[in-house]
């Protein structure tokens, strides 16, 4: 006995159900509004922190003097 299935998943069954997960594209990347960089959609820009032209994060650049 162990952490078997009880039964052989059928061709059908085994299809269905990878069906609903390899639908799942790989993120696509759009290149944002502002900067022109690639970023994930519906993620804010990491480069310059805008989702939809809007300013949602700072970036903090690395910049000793201001
Ligand atoms: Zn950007």
């Amino acid at each position: 006995m162990g952490a078997l299935p009880k039964r052989k998943v059928s061709r059908l069954r085994r299809d269905r159900r990878r069906a609903h997960y390899l639908r799942l594209d790989k993120p696509s990347l759009l290149h944002c509004a502002k900067c022109g960089k690639p970023h994930l959609s519906h993620h804010v820009c990491p480069h310059c922190g805008t989702y939809k032209g809007r300013q949602v994060i700072e970036i903090k650049e690395k910049k000793k003097n201001e």
